[in-house]
């Protein structure tokens, strides 16, 4: 799911280093390793696995997350003729080669950054990933990211809006699935290298992308001084003059529903037509085109599905009831005769908009106002032709962004960024938006990439912080809920999907994928030994979200069944007893040696570790940054640490 963006990928190793280099990334990738025949590098191509007689389904049909290299391709002949034959269907390359070699090889076959595939070098010795060729368009820069986190190299980018801390201009509006316009692109580009000022004029789309911009950017949002380049964000369609002073670019966030009625049997070329003619009298850009909307009674005009299909356009239908409760400017008695509305298309075209209700946007900021229509209801038709149809449209206040959202539910360990995993690194690097509490995001600002949305929000608004995501998501967006520690143990997975479930979510959209860290309890244990080597448990000793005769009979039962326990949460400036009867309770069962740890902020720099015993651990600080690891009957200390025998050297 982390590569999903960039598929379909090849790689090309030609030495057993390289192969070994790249294995990783092949491995959480799944691309195809393209390798020369007959050099000895791996022994047999591996065949994909036969399906057994009696296939056997899963229980559960989940996506695997990572496969074995399977993907291994042997080529004949000279790297130059089989990349001229692979070419054009892959966008992404990934090579270990000397940059210099893979210049000369791709030279010939680049032909222009809005098309070309993303081109990125990784050394043999797998330091470096070099973002070669395509890295804004292509793609090539994000995934030269995810390729350095996989392998544990260091990317190189060398694009200037990179080292601005700037989202390259050319893909700003990607998350939010906006369409580029015409323009100098590289008019524009040069002027924000050179750190000039550029205006932005933003008639429609999110505006989330400026609270990412870093404090010294160079757009200005009101003209204050006389700049040096313009970005229009709009849907009007604007033609500049190429002799104009400033270079110009516009963006396109797709807010227009284009509300269609036609006779049976209009052809698609007839619509194109019509929806031509409409939009250049209004001036407006096809590119913001959201999608159409009609009467169900039009779901299988041939017309019109052939249009979406061919732009790319969803559909959306209504019934002629839903369309009669939309009050419109020209309502029709004949359309109401014949088919039980008095408007199609002006109707179809607001409700296709998706207003607030249903869209999950309700109370998230993202859409304020109910749309509006920007063209009452125009017919056209041509001498000669067969067919009619009548096209309104209008303006959602939010976007529609094309995309399948991504949940990323994830875990990034006790604090330092070494106990991060890497697939939970590429998480962070790969989202668009991230999600969590203050203080853990801090933790993980070297991972962010110019451009994302962070969004931080004080530790008790657990429920705001799952209920955002979810809403981001489901427009569109991938998002990463960041969680201390494991993300699934007292961390934000739980609530994010019991809050997915009861919005009825279907399981697969928007997806969701959980990246483990390492818990407090193994955080902990690790600095003080090996006290989790038996049966153990892990208990909370916060009464906010459950109630203490519960917290109370679990301490009980851990206690009795001679558990190893690790208390979370143990205690805070308000609840100070519930410790003390924690201790109590463990006395009844347990030594008063019984070795306890006392671990805070493990892996951080203010890291405080503590031994002691069940008797005498009140007597040290004790936080909500601790982590209490209670011994079993058989947990003993030697030196400064703490071991449980699993029973190797004896019985227990
Ligand atoms: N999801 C987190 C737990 C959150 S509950 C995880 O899996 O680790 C918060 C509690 O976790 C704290 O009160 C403390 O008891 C424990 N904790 C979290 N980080 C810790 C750390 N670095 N060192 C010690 N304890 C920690």
């Amino acid at each position: 799911m982390l590569f999903a963006a960039y598929q379909p990928i090849a790689a090309i190793a030609t030495t057993p280093r390289a192969i070994l280099t790249l294995k990783p990334f092949c491995q959480a990738s799944n691309a195809v390793l393209y390798i020369p025949q007959g050099r000895g590098l791996v022994s047999k191509p591996s065949k994909p696995s036969k399906p057994s007689s009696k296939p056997s389904k899963p229980p559960v049909s989940k996506p695997p997350i990572s496969k074995p290299p399977e993907n291994v391709q042997f080529y004949q002949g000279s790297l130059k003729e089989h990349l001229e034959t692979i070419w054009h269907d892959y966008k992404a390359f990934v090579f270990v080669l000397a940059t210099g070699a893979v210049t000369r090889l791709i030279a010939p076959l680049l032909s222009d950054k809005s098309t070309d595939a993303a081109i990125l070098v990784v050394d043999e010795a797998g330091e470096f990933v070099i973002s070669l060729c395509g890295g804004h368009q292509g793609g090539g820069d994000a995934l030269t990211r995810l390729v350095a986190q996989t392998i544990q190299a260091t990317p190189i980018i060398t694009g200037a809006s990179h080292s601005l801390n700037l989202p390259g201009i050319d893909i700003l509006g990607l998350p939010f699935g906006w369409k580029k316009g015409s323009g100098d692109w590289t008019g524009v580009s040069a002027a924000i290298a050179k750190q000039y000022p550029v205006e932005v004029i933003q008639e429609a789309g999110s505006t989330l992308w400026q609270n990412a911009l870093p404090r010294d950017h160079p757009f200005q949002f009101q003209t204050e001084t006389s700049p040096q380049g313009r970005v229009w964000i709009g849907f009007t369609q604007r033609t500049f003059n190429p002799n104009a002073d400033i270079p110009k670019v516009q963006w396109h966030p797709r807010v227009l529903w284009v509300g269609l009625g036609c006779e049976r049997g209009t052809p698609k070329s007839l619509i194109d037509r019509g929806l031509k003619a409409v939009f250049q009298r209004n001036h407006l850009a096809e590119a913001a085109i959201a999608g159409i909307a009609t009467i169900d009674i039009k779901a299988d005009e041939v017309g019109i599905l052939q249009l979406c299909k061919e732009r790319d356009f969803p559909l959306r239908t209504f019934s002629a009831e839903a369309l009669k409760s939309v009050a419109v400017p020209t309502p029709s008695p004949v359309v109401d005769r014949e088919v039980g509305t008095p408007s199609v298309a002006e109707a179809a075209c607001l409700l296709g908009c998706g207003g607030l209700e249903g869209t999950g946007l309700e109370g998230t900021g993202l859409v304020s106002k109910p749309p509006h229509l920007l063209v009452k209801k125009q017919v056209y038709k041509e001498e000669g032709v067969k067919g009619a149809v009548t096209i309104a449209v209008s303006l959602a206040e939010t976007e529609f962004t094309g995309r399948g959202g991504k949940l990323f539910l994830v875990g990034t360990g006790p604090g330092a960024l070494d106990q991060m995993t890497n697939a939970a690194r590429s998480a962070v690097t790969e989202a668009d938006v991230i999600i969590g509490y203050s203080l853990y995001l801090d933790l993980i600002a070297p991972l962010q990439r110019p451009g994302q949305i962070i969004e931080s929000f004080p530790i008790t608004r657990e429920r705001d912080r799952a209920q955002r995501a979810i809403a981001l998501a489901e427009w569109g967006l991938t998002v990463a809920v960041v969680s201390s520690g494991d993300c699934g143990i007292y961390g934000m997975a739980g609530l994010v999907m019991e809050e997915l479930k009861q919005q009825d979510w279907d399981g697969k959209t928007p997806q969701v994928q959980v990246f483990p860290g390492i818990t407090a309890l193994q955080a902990a244990a690790s600095r003080v030994g090996s006290p989790l080597m038996h049966d153990f448990c892990a208990i909370s000793l916060s009464d906010l979200l459950t109630p203490w005769d519960v917290i109370l009979k679990r301490l009980q039962a851990a206690a009795l069944g001679d558990f190893v326990t690790a208390l979370y949460n143990p205690r805070s400036r308000q609840r100070q007893e519930q410790i003390v009867q924690a201790q109590e309770i463990f006395l009844q069962h347990r030594q008063g040696n019984t070795p306890v740890a006392l671990v805070k902020s493990a892996y951080r720099p203010d890291e405080e570790i503590q031994i002691t015993t069940l008797e005498q651990m009140l007597q040290f600080p004790i936080d909500m940054l601790t982590t209490v690891i209670i011994g079993n009957c058989s947990t003993y200390q030697h030196q400064d640490w703490l071991i449980t025998p699993r029973g190797y050297l004896g019985k227990l």
